[in-house]
């Protein structure tokens, strides 16, 4: 099973992968935590996509594509994965295709989180990250028991850097012209689904199971 999870941000792809890949045993590839990841441990790679990352715009193709081919090569990608928030552009997407089939394999079905602007602003301005294991909260929707505490790890939760507003409104900007075209691009295809994702969490992940059962 290999699928994509993709949609503007703020939509719920964080949220939704983690349960995937508990029931399904998926690896989860996500650059945006691979790059968040980086930066942590003082990494180069790390240290210089923060720059782009912060301001709300993409990292470049061929720095993504190379830490998702790193990634694709090990074992546990092999047959059963789960991508999200890559690719993000056209040419991210070619050169998914092409490591791909490379390896011999294709992806089964990319399934997109719709939600309107409105959602995702109001998403975005309450979502609380922890600072130590990166688990993600949200100041109304998901809150944790103890303000400020991660429910998993007791690490700080903080608002990220790049879901203040300025960078927020870029990222969609950014969403609307690069990672939009992306919807063509798989639905030629025949993979391409989307599913309402203004619903509760639950909802939305009954809503993405049904929308993968041919894959399943
Ligand atoms: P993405 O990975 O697409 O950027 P997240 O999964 O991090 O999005 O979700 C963004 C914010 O919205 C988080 O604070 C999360 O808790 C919240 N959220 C996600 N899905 C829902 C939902 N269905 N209902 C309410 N809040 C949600
Ligand atoms: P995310 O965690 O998916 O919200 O990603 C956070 C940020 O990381 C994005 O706003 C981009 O700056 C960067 N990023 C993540 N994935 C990609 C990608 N596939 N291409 C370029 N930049 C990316």
């Amino acid at each position: 099973m290999k699928i994509l999870l993709t949609g503007p941000p703020g939509a719920g792809k964080g949220s939704q992968s983690e349960r995937l890949v508990k029931e399904f045993g998926l690896t989860s590839i996500s650059t945006g935590e691979m790059f968040r990841e980086a930066y942590k441990n003082n990494e180069k790679l790390g240290i210089e996509a923060m720059k782009y990352i912060n301001k709300g715009e993409l990292v470049d193709d061929d720095i993504t594509n190379e830490i998702v081919r790193k990634r694709l090569s090990k074992k546990d990608a092999e047959s059963r994965f789960l991508l999200d928030g890559y690719p993000r552009t056209v040419a991210q997407a070619k050169a998914l295709d092409q490591m791909l089939s490379d390896m011999n394999s294709s992806l089964d079905a990319v399934i997109k989180i719709v939600v309107d602007k409105q959602v995702i602003l109001e998403r975005m301005v309450g979502r609380r990250v922890c600072k130590q294991c990166g688990q993600t909260y949200h100041l109304s929707f998901k809150p944790p028991k103890v303000e400020g505490v991660c429910d998993k790890c007791g690490g700080t939760l903080h608002q990220r850097p790049d879901d203040q507003l300025e960078s927020v409104l870029n990222r969609l900007e950014i969403y609307e012209s690069k990672t939009k075209p992306l919807i063509d691009y798989y639905d030629s295809r025949g993979i391409f689904r989307s599913v309402n994702g203004d619903q509760s969490f639950d909802e939305v992940y009954a809503a993405i199971k049904k929308a993968l059962e041919d894959v399943i």
